[in-house]
């Protein structure tokens, strides 16, 4: 058997390299709007809140740099942000200063979840390398740094695929495990499955081995921490079988979704990923994809195993960006309804699994942008919040172009679960004008739609845009309060950002 010995630490696709202080350009657009590095001092925290939005306390700073998001929307000012390539400067960083600290992945999270202002600015892309690889045994660690992308270039010609992911290829292993972010995967959850241990070094520098075995309050709080206990260093993850899948699609009404799921995919033994479509002016029908597990035989739509890295994806954009308010919308859309009638495709479930972000990304996000919202429903509710759904955006959808429904079983891993029960998870991609007025009025809609998932036994998802009141946030996320009391023990408070911030 081959066994790959990656301890010299290989580092990933150099591309990932991206040093925040010098604002190296990378030839992906989305990265370029994360890292702008401006030179100007707050004088007063009047002149700061204009600038800087989702900031509350009052702190006054020399900015040094801007820390912005895939959204284009509230980047921080942040006194310093400093990339980290090794353990040593990740130590030297924390022990430099006393100040907030604040730690970014890919930069995806859309609400300030990676920075807070005047504070320091901690970028994990460059910790990227793999520390061991055993295919044998379908484990990988790899650190925080490194993108699913990254690691699918080296574990396809093994066979192997990553095990939980979303369904974009971009993310970080350090932000996904901080969020605790899941996919379309049958019967797999929560990332917080796959992981079976992590390196964390917490905010003295000291390093330490978190697993369900070694330090189990802190590995729980990590998963889905939100950077709030420490930093992950890197993570130990299971790995899955590389396999060929037939994407079929049906579409049903609602109301009868939800049973058809349980029966047709959720018990399916060859279900593999699954999800199902609710779209403008038919909100009440699910266009229902599953990808079936397909004989090795089977003949490939498209032979590439994997996505391309750089295309420029200049058709789905396009579309994107002409969806929402134009006479060509109601053509696309139709188009769109028109795949159920499409024969099946076969492809590798990597080729599958390494959609990249930057097929999303609107031409211009200055007078409008993209934002994400999710909700998590027990499965016993999921059929009456969706019809709930429905009338809210039957109502006024705002915007909202798309709703992917999903499945997750219950994660009792994480201190901070999204999915205590199994859930249906409703996620909403939406267009929102960029104007201080239709930004207020879509945190309202958005606080419309956390009320109905709460009254629905169900929560919301924190990588976004941070619209929940306080009140909100507490009935979401009840042990929130022990979340807390874990970092005081481990004196973590220092490490914040502006989720923390304003809800912790
Ligand atoms: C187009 C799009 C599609 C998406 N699809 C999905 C989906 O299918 N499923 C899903 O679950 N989510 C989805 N998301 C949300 C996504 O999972 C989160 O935004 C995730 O955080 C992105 O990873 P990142 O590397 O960009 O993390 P970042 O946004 O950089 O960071 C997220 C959080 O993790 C913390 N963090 C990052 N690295 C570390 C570290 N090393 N140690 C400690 N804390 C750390 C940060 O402080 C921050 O609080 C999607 C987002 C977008 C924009």
């Amino acid at each position: 058997m081959f066994a790959e010995d990656y301890a010299s630490s290989k580092r990933l696709d150099e591309s990932n390299a991206v040093n925040a202080n010098l604002a190296v350009p990378v030839d992906n657009s989305i990265e370029q709007i994360n890292v702008v590095r401006r030179h100007f001092v707050l004088a007063s925290v009047g002149a700061a809140a204009s600038l800087l939005a989702n900031s509350s306390t009052a702190r006054s700073c020399s900015v040094g740099d801007m820390v912005g998001n895939v959204s284009g929307l509230g980047a921080i000012g942040v006194q310093r942000a400093i990339a980290i390539n090794n353990v040593d400067e990740l130590r030297d960083a924390l022990r430099s200063g006393s100040s907030a600290v604040a730690i970014g992945g890919g930069r995806y999270s859309m609400g300030g979840q990676t920075a807070v202002r005047c504070g320091l600015h901690l970028d994990t892309r460059p910790l990227n390398s793999v520390v061991s690889f055993q295919p044998e045994n379908r484990q990988i660690r790899v650190q925080a740094g490194a993108r699913w992308r990254d690691l699918q270039t080296l574990i396809d010609p093994f066979g192997l695929s990553i095990r939980t992911m979303q369904s974009y290829a971009n993310f970080t292993v350090g932000g996904s495990i901080s969020v605790n972010c899941h996919g379309r995967y049958v019967g797999h959850g929560a990332i917080a499955e796959s992981i079976e241990s992590m390196t964390l070094c917490l905010a003295n520098g000291e390093i330490i081995n978190a697993s369900r075995e070694q330090n189990r309050e802190l590995f729980s709080a990590a998963i889905g921490g939100y950077g709030a206990v420490g930093v992950i260093v890197d993570a130990t993850l299971r790995l899955d079988t590389n396999e060929k899948i037939t994407k079929q699609i049906r579409a049903l009404p609602l109301d009868e979704y939800f049973d058809w799921a349980t029966s047709e995919v959720l018990r399916s033994n060859s279900a593999l990923m699954h999800n199902a479509d609710l779209l403008p002016g038919a909100w009440r029908i699910a266009r229902a994809t599953t990808w079936h597990r397909a004989p090795m035989e089977a003949t490939l739509t498209t032979p590439d195993r994997l996505r391309g890295r750089h295309s420029k994806y200049l058709a789905q954009r396009a579309a994107i960006s002409t969806l929402a308010d134009s006479s060509v919308a109601d053509r696309i859309r139709a188009k769109l309804r028109d795949r159920s009638n499409s024969p099946p495709q076969t492809t590798w479930r990597n080729y599958e699994a390494s959609l990249d972000v930057a097929s999303l990304e609107p031409f211009s996000r200055e007078r409008h942008s993209f934002v994400l919202e999710e909700f998590f429903i027990p499965e016993r509710n999921a059929r009456r919040f969706a019809n709930v759904l429905a009338a809210y955006l039957e109502k006024n959808a705002l915007g909202t172009l798309n709703v992917s429904i999903r499945h997750a079983p219950a994660d009792q891993q994480a201190l901070m679960s999204w999915a205590r029960e199994a859930v249906f998870s409703f996620v909403l991609y939406i267009r929102v004008g960029t104007s201080k007025s239709a930004l207020e009025t879509h945190g309202r809609w958005v606080q419309g739609l956390i009320e109905l998932a709460l009254a629905a036994g169900g929560t919301y998802y924190l990588p976004y845009r941070l619209h929940a009141t306080t009140d909100q946030f507490t009935r979401a996320y009840p042990n929130a309060a022990r979340l807390k009391r874990i970092r005081k023990d481990v004196s973590a408070e220092r490490f914040v950002n502006t989720l923390w911030e304003k809800y912790l």
